[in-house]
């Protein structure tokens, strides 16, 4: 098989393309590097079946419709993600996010391939009927809070997709739950697990936002990977949504804790108010968990991964390669 992963120098196109090429895949990577690190793709570069394109979708049309017309499937993945990034730059979140993803479906829709697009939880908002099945009403704050930017225009994209499915082009939309493992990004542009591991191993105190009572459902990136090939073999997902998480919900102060422990450090917690990290343009939801029946029915999947084992891996990532930049 064949195919383009876009936004793969990301942290799961990363992990993606890896798993294509060691299923036997043909893989053409494409990335404008803007926020995706090329270190991530250097043990790939070995492999003959192995291509990267470097530039953004809109500038690489004439190259991109060349590769497309070769490829099987189409793993769109390339986005502005991390909550920093919302409340600093809302309009390059919904440029990429919304424009690129249009730029892209045109393209798929041109030659008739397949796509499997990734979203986010996120577009569940502050909607509070847990767990979210992915008919769920999606409940944002106002559009002053620069932070709904992403959920907004990840909802757009998905209309996009959902539009060209309605078409007739063969479409799959996943929403990824709080993906974490091997390589995320710890800087403070990434989610929280790499954010509080590299914290406790630099002996630097973890900073729960707010009371640390909010939740979320942590999903090993193994799970995500499984169920996003998964997505682009089935035909009986085409056209249809599908929540990818963990069924193991847990707050930041108990996932704090638990780094902690699982460190062997005896750091500090220190709570920090949301408006110190992000401004004034924030606003969090308080739990996240999704219904996963959908995807267990129709992608056999199903996140195997306890967060107590996806920590373990992940802090053992991050203890070899601390000071490597990560
Ligand atoms: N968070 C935190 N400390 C940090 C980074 C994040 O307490 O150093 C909190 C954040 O405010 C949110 C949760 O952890 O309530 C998850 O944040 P993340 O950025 O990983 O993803 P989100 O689910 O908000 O998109």
């Amino acid at each position: 098989m064949r195919y383009l992963v876009t936004g793969a120098p990301g942290f799961v196109g990363s992990h993606l393309c890896a798993a294509l090429l060691k299923r036997n895949g043909t893989v053409w990577a494409l990335d404008d590097l803007s926020k995706g690190r090329p270190e991530r793709l250097a043990p790939l570069g070995r492999n003959l079946r192995f291509h990267f394109l470097q530039g953004s979708i809109a500038q690489r049309l004439d190259a991109l419709a060349e590769i497309i017309e070769t490829v099987d499937v189409i793993y769109h993945l390339a986005a502005v993600v991390g909550v920093k990034n919302y409340v600093e730059d809302p309009v390059r979140v919904v440029e990429v996010n919304v424009c690129e993803t249009l730029a892209l479906m045109k393209l798929a829709w041109s030659h008739g391939k397949k796509v499997v697009f990734t979203s986010t939880s996120e577009v569940y908002g502050k909607n509070n009927e847990l767990p979210f099945t992915e008919d769920a009403d999606r409940v944002y704050g106002p559009a002053g809070t620069d932070r709904w930017c992403y959920a907004v225009a990840k909802s757009a994209a998905e209309h996009i997709c959902l539009g060209y499915a309605r078409r007739g082009l063969p479409v799959v939309i996943l929403r990824y739950f709080n993906v974490y493992g091997p390589g995320a990004d710890s800087s403070e542009y990434g989610g929280v697990v790499s954010r509080f591991i590299s914290q406790a191993l630099a002996d630097q105190p973890l900073t729960v936002h707010g009371d640390g009572n909010q939740t979320r459902s942590f999903t090993y990136i193994n799970d995500i990977v499984r169920g996003t090939i998964a997505a682009g073999k089935r035909v009986e997902a085409e056209g249809k949504i599908f929540n990818l998480g963990s069924n193991e919900e847990i707050s930041i102060l108990q996932l704090a804790r638990l780094i902690l422990q699982l460190t062997g450090k005896k750091g500090k917690i220190i709570f920090q108010p949301y408006s110190d990290f992000y401004g004034p343009h924030y606003e969090d939801m308080r739990r996240r968990v999704p219904d996963t029946s959908a995807a267990e029915r129709c992608l056999d999947f199903k996140a195997r991964t306890p967060l107590r084992e996806g920590l373990m891996k992940t802090l053992e990532w991050y203890r070899i390669r601390i000071g490597g930049g990560f």
